[in-house]
């Protein structure tokens, strides 16, 4: 079992001094506690407790617990625990644990930890006392507070504790029927980057401030910032209890896992709730996230692209290093935007595996413009583009200009690349890949004019800055002109890569009762050399850019692809049910849905002890807005076109844009639905593809479909 411990955004460190890869370190589990009678501890295990409860309160963001003991016949004593990490004050984490003595009397001691000194997880410390803790990264230049406050009340009384360690306090009295003890822990975490700045002292006011407040104050700010939260993202289902429990699950961590004050960290593979993949963000946040935070939390959605701001430094020197122009962003990133994917691993079968991710994922570039270009769209945050963003468009467009390859049969080639399918490695024009590196270039020339038109004088700054000419932009659109995209346009089939419809074709239906991913079935080699795929790669394609698909071909594509997939992400069912639904296959789409849900929530599974699938979540919140409700952007407004399962009788949702906040309330029995501007100018909604003006805080008349 892992033992306890806590994830703090961007604390990431190597394992030495030569070695690059940089993995997030766990710090103290700051929770730990032990309630001792003379026998031994109330509890060895937690198998031991006679009756236990745990409750995760999605709508306050909190942890309750409550359990009874019978440690022997004569004592019963029951514990309540509540424990939260602030939403509205980051740094704060409070725990509340409540000691009731049902009848019976014994000495009783309870000790309170942070537990483990940080030395076993590979932090160096600086200082361990009863109030504070500071360590340091070994390598990374990285340092840590923990600042904490304890405190124990027996019959609302005031108990001294006695201080028996660093981080460590202690109480020991003796009980008496109907006795309550309440013990209060308050802590404050505090990460710097850098070796001079001290995060002793802000983690210090931090808890001052947290203590002024009470914990009754730190309930009420905390509780307040979840109410905000879920005002501006609840999405209701009526009819189907299990989807809304899904969805609920899911909008609950992606708004626990963004924190829209921190430009230097991102949303790991596993957010904060695990290490597998050891913290570092992969194309999940900007493709399987980002729709979610730009469209309800757009000033999350904005901290998120400046992580990927401030790392094109990281992505800058990935290119050059192979030997191309612009920005590579790296397949794993962690604090600085250098490439973090492992040489190797070891696969399922315990043999080593050379990983060729890091070098050779490359769409990643285009996935972070694609984010880019969507937030801009959803928010209108000009400032944002003429910040940071146009930067990135450029520099990716750029990479991508210098990357693909005019050959002699007069195509642009992307040779030696991964897709989103990992199964098959260094292959040629990958069409995810290709279609995205040349909607990546296009909407680098659009920013481009744009700037050139509208902000003339930044465009000239940036420009120079880059080196940026028309010489340059004419190539850039010579190249997305003759980009080889892998499709045919007689049939309207994308090819994955070059060369796959070759491949052995193997049905999937045969192999419907396994219980492993189909490249442990058939073996690394069969699976290279066949047409099966991890994951949704065109069908991806289909459900990011679903005007390169024109007529039948959407449907073509998705039913030849999806009878190829082996679902070997948890990426990939959320992304094929936001297609099918699009595509008005509803019971396929709640096929899906259920199978994304189940990743994180089937007791069957245990997929989850490496952490939540963040992106998963993020595709379920996608799965139900964008494809079943069919939220789409528009330049001039938003557009509805609802695909509802059978037995979802409603959804109902928010969503931000360009600075409203819109609710928009579809019924599936009566095929219609209604929108309300609750903040904002007035826009307007497109239903059916006919516009709808919204312009008063009422809510609309029933707009049909
Ligand atoms: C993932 C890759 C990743 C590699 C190493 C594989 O399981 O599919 O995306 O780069 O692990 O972390
Ligand atoms: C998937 C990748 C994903 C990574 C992290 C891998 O298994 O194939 O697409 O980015 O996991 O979630």
């Amino acid at each position: 079992m892992v033992p306890a411990r806590t994830y703090v955004a961007g604390l990431f460190d190597s394992p030495g001094v030569k070695q690059v890869t940089q993995a997030l370190v766990p710090a103290v589990d700051w929770l730990g506690i032990r309630i001792a009678l003379p026998g031994g501890p109330l509890v060895c295990h937690p198998g031991d407790v006679p009756s236990h409860r745990m409750t995760l309160d999605m709508k306050r963001g909190a942890v309750l617990s409550e359990s009874h003991h019978l440690p022997s016949p004569d004592i019963g004593l029951s514990v309540r625990t509540l424990r939260l990490v602030s939403l509205s004050e980051r740094a704060i984490g409070l725990q509340l644990i409540e000691l009731e003595v049902e009848h019976g009397e014994v000495d009783v001691t309870f000790e309170a930890s942070a537990d483990g000194d940080g030395k076993e997880f590979g932090l160096a410390t600086d200082r361990l006392d009863q109030a504070i803790g500071l360590w340091h990264t070994r390598f990374s230049g990285k340092r840590l507070a923990l600042a904490t406050l304890l405190s124990c009340q027996i019959d609302g009384r005031i108990v001294q504790p006695s201080v028996i360690g660093p981080l460590k306090s202690s109480w020991t009295w003796k009980t008496r029927a109907g006795q309550v003890a309440r013990f209060e822990r308050l802590v404050a975490v505090v990460r710097t980057d850098s070796l001079d700045a001290d995060p002793g002292p802000p983690a210090r006011d931090q808890l001052g401030l947290a203590q002024r407040a009470g914990w009754r104050g730190v309930v009420t700010a905390h509780e307040a910032a979840w109410t905000d939260r879920w005002l501006c993202s609840d999405v209701t289902i009526a009819g189907d209890v299990d989807a809304q429990h899904a969805l609920r699950f899911a909008i609950y961590h992606l708004n626990g896992a963004a924190n829209p004050a921190d430009q230097r960290v991102s949303i790991g593979a596993r957010a904060l709730t695990g290490d597998d993949y050891h913290g570092h963000v992969f194309w999940d946040t900007e493709i399987f996230l980002l729709p979610f935070y730009s469209l309800t939390w757009p000033e999350a959605a904005r901290t998120l692209l400046m992580y990927r701001f401030h790392t094109l430094g990281g992505a800058r020197a990935k290119a050059a290093a192979m030997g191309w122009r612009g920005a590579l962003y790296a397949w794993e990133s962690a604090a600085t935007g250098s490439e973090m994917t492992p040489e190797q691993v070891i696969g399922p079968d315990r043999k080593v595996v050379v990983v060729l991710c890091g070098r050779q994922e490359q769409h990643i570039s285009a996935d972070v413009a694609y984010a880019v270009w969507q937030y801009w769209q959803a928010t209108g945050d000009d400032d944002f583009l003429l910040q940071a963003g146009a930067e990135i468009l450029l520099e990716t467009g750029r990479f991508w200009a210098s990357r693909a390859r005019l050959e002699a049969d007069g195509h642009c080639h992307i040779r030696s690349v991964i897709g989103p399918d990992e199964y098959h490695e260094d292959i040629d024009d990958n069409a995810y890949t290709n279609v995205m590196a040349r909607w990546n270039i296009r909407r680098a020339l659009d920013v481009a004019a744009l700037l050139r038109e509208r902000w003339s004088a930044r465009w000239k700054v940036l420009a120079n800055r880059l080196a940026l000419d028309d010489a340059e932009l004419a190539q850039w659109r010579s190249v997305a002109e003759a980009i080889k995209s892998g499709l045919d346009p007689k049939t309207g089939m994308f090819e994955q890569f070059s060369g796959y419809f070759g491949l052995e074709d193997i049905d999937l239906k045969n192999y419907a009762g396994r219980s492993v991913p189909m490249d442990v079935v058939l073996g690394r080699e069969r699976t290279q050399n066949s047409q099966v795929v991890k994951q949704a790669d065109v069908v991806a394609l289909l459900g990011l850019l679903p005007e390169e698909f024109d007529g039948d071909s959407a449907a073509k594509n998705f039913s030849y692809y999806s009878q190829r997939c082996g679902h070997g992400s948890s990426l990939s069912p959320a992304m094929h049910g936001l297609v099918a639904a699009r595509l008005g296959d509803t019971a396929t789409a709640l096929r899906f849905f259920r199978q994304a849900a189940a990743i994180d929530l089937s007791a069957k599974r245990v997929g989850s002890a490496g952490g939540i699938h963040i992106a998963t979540q993020g595709g379920i919140w996608m799965l139900s807005v964008l494809g079943i409700a069919g939220l789409a952007l528009r330049s001039d407004g938003l557009s509805i076109d609802p695909h509802h399962p059978t037995g979802w009788e409603s959804v109902a949702f928010s969503v931000q844009w360009r600075g409203r906040r819109v609710k928009i309330s579809i019924d599936q029995t009566e095929r219609h639905l209604h929108a309300t501007l609750e903040a904002g100018e007035p826009m307007v909604l497109f239903v059916g593809g006919k516009p709808n003006h919204l312009a008063s805080s009422a809510t609309s008349s029933p707009i049909a479909w």
